[in-house]
């Protein structure tokens, strides 16, 4: 492909969604990957042994089952090999005493787990449900649109809505909270306190920090009613079939192909340089994935970065790191709890405080002592990502962790690189998770650990390890993503368009930044639009 109208840089799930948002309006549209596989962090392979297929990153895809896109292109995409399983019993969060707090899609039965464990959070939980409802009609709207718009206006609309069961100021205060305040404000105990702040270091919203709570109650409650969906097969599955309907409109996604340079001509973007010399030129635009500082800092040559660009790509923060290890697995985890060999996540933290110490230590550059790790149980759902049933993978997710290792709080690793720490640091989180499921580390068949480092050299849009490609704090979301100056995915450089986990709504397979993109330079690069520029 020669030539063509639109060039996108990165292939991850928001690359993808604009991509095919575009091809489906009749532009020709080149997808250019750094790696040599399709995909970002949603990417499956057979990573420990033959017939074991493991999700390498993502593994939830919840937030895009419940995404326009998807909505939009779903039948196209099963088409195209798409299919997902959903667990009934989402997640979970289990206890060194060998108990654990287990939700399920049968609202009846989880609250029979809250009655069984605390008629007080069994309250609260119910209390919970109405925030919910209320909370999630003045905030999708909001999730789903460019920041700021019309969707603000919908947003008052919803408050207005919902004010005879969940007055303005009550919302105000929840998206104002922390994890641990919100915790404090409708549990007891200090499991289901543990239960909900967990959630949060999905995102770096570690217990104290301000705003963390929305999160929480959106994962609680919405997993429980969505289930947890997984790809069936593997997560690689989902940008392979968005590939396939890019191509079959005449666009090609093309991998091994490092874009090094944005080129624009003095007034607007022309088109890329790739790592091997080779120059491609965009005739409508350049819809880049990438987080701000490494569009700017690489991708730009300085005199085409107004001052304000290159101030905002300086202030824009990363959070810390995340590491993760997959396993092949003889059988299944054999729990303490033996409820908890069908859940999808198991968070094994075990409290607040533990996760609150993590979170500074991480940013300190200490090995935490106490990570929370997410054992993720995809082929309890999905046997066919395993060569025979009784077998199974693991997929688990430790957050948080430093980016460079300084120090050590739970052994005497200190000014040791990642590739000398990597295995070390994974047979400790073995060792964790034989505490909550003695005789795990018998079960293992083959392993494989990506430590941050690891994780950037693959997917430099990871930078640190940080998996959500930059701080979800409040001063770096809402309109503020990638910020102020530089919301609504057009950038001042003409022609050329931010996407990805970068900008708002943030991180997660949501396809929302991708094709709200999209439409933007539908828009702002309409030739109509260019023969009105030249008129004037
Ligand atoms: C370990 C991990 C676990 C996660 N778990 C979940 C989960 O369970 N559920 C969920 O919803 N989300 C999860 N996420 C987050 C989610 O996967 C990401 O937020 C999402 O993939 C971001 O999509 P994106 O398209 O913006 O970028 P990415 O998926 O990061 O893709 C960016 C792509 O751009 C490419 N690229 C960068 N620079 C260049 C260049 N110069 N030239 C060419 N290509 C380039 C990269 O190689 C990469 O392939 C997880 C992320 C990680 C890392």
């Amino acid at each position: 492909m020669s030539d063509v109208d639109v060039i996108v840089i990165g292939s991850g799930p928001q690359g993808l969604a604009a991509a095919t948002s575009l091809a489906c309006e009749g532009l020709t549209v080149l997808v250019l990957e750094k790696a040599d596989h399709l995909g970002g962090a949603v990417v499956s392979a057979e990573a420990t042994l033959p017939g074991f297929v493991h999700d390498l990153y993502a593994m939830s895809m919840n937030l895009f089952v419940g995404s326009a896109f998807y909505e939009k292109h779903r039948v196209e995409l099963q088409e195209n090999g798409l299919e997902f399983v959903v667990s009934a019993h989402p997640y979970a969060s289990a206890f060194p005493d060998g108990t654990s707090l287990k939700v399920s899609t049968d609202e009846g039965d989880t609250l029979k787990m809250w009655r069984a464990h605390s008629s007080a959070d069994a309250e609260g939980w119910q209390r919970l449900g109405q925030l919910y409802d209320d909370f999630t009609q003045v905030y999708f709207p909001v999730y789903s649109s460019p920041l700021p718009s019309k969707s603000i206006a919908s947003a008052f609309r919803g408050l207005w809505k919902v004010r005879a069961t969940t007055p303005p100021a009550q919302l105000l205060q929840l998206v104002l909270s922390s994890t641990r305040s919100f915790g404090d404000r409708y549990f007891t105990t200090p499991e289901a306190k543990s239960l909900a702040a967990a959630w949060g270091m999905h995102l770096d919203f570690a217990p104290d920090i301000a705003s963390g709570a929305l999160f929480p109650l959106l994962e609680l409650y919405g997993n429980m009613r969505s289930g947890m969906s997984i790809v069936k097969g593997g997560a690689g599955k989902l940008p392979a079939a968005m590939a396939r309907m890019i191509e079959v409109r005449g666009g090609e996604v093309r991998v091994g192909a490092e874009v090094v340079q944005i080129q624009t001509d003095g007034r607007k973007a022309t088109g890329v340089q790739l790592s091997n010399g080779e120059v491609i030129r965009a005739q409508r635009g350049i819809l880049t994935t990438t987080p701000l500082p490494n569009l700017v800092n690489s991708l730009l040559s300085k005199q085409s970065v107004p001052s304000k660009m290159a101030e905002a790509a300086r202030t824009y923060g990363f959070g810390p790191g995340t590491f993760m290890i997959h396993l092949a697995l003889k059988g299944p985890i054999p729990w303490l709890d033996q409820e908890l060999s069908d859940v999808c996540y198991v968070h094994l933290a075990p409290y607040v405080d533990d996760l609150a110490r993590t979170y500074q230590q991480a940013v300190a550059g200490i090995l935490p002592d106490e990570p929370l790790v997410v054992v993720g149980q995809p082929s309890v759902i999905d046997p066919s990502r395993v060569p025979n049933p009784n077998q199974h993978t693991a997929w688990l997710e430790v957050r948080a962790v430093p980016s460079e290792i300084l120090g050590d709080a739970g052994g005497d690793l200190s000014e040791i690189s990642w590739d000398e720490a990597r295995d070390i640091f994974a047979e400790r989180i073995i060792d964790k998770i034989e505490r909550y499921a003695p005789g795990f580390r018998e079960q293992i068949l083959a392993q494989v650990a990506f430590s941050p480092v690891d994780l950037e050299r693959v997917n430099p849009n990871l930078v640190g390890g940080d998996s959500v490609s930059g701080s979800h704090h409040q001063q770096q979301l809402f309109g503020f993503r990638p910020s102020w100056s530089l919301n609504r995915y057009a950038t001042p450089v003409n022609g050329l368009f931010i996407a990805g986990a970068g900008t708002w709504p943030g991180a997660g397979v949501n396809c929302v930044s991708g094709p709200l993109a999209a439409e933007r330079l539908l828009r702002d690069t309409h030739p109509s639009k260019r023969a009105f520029r030249r008129s004037r």
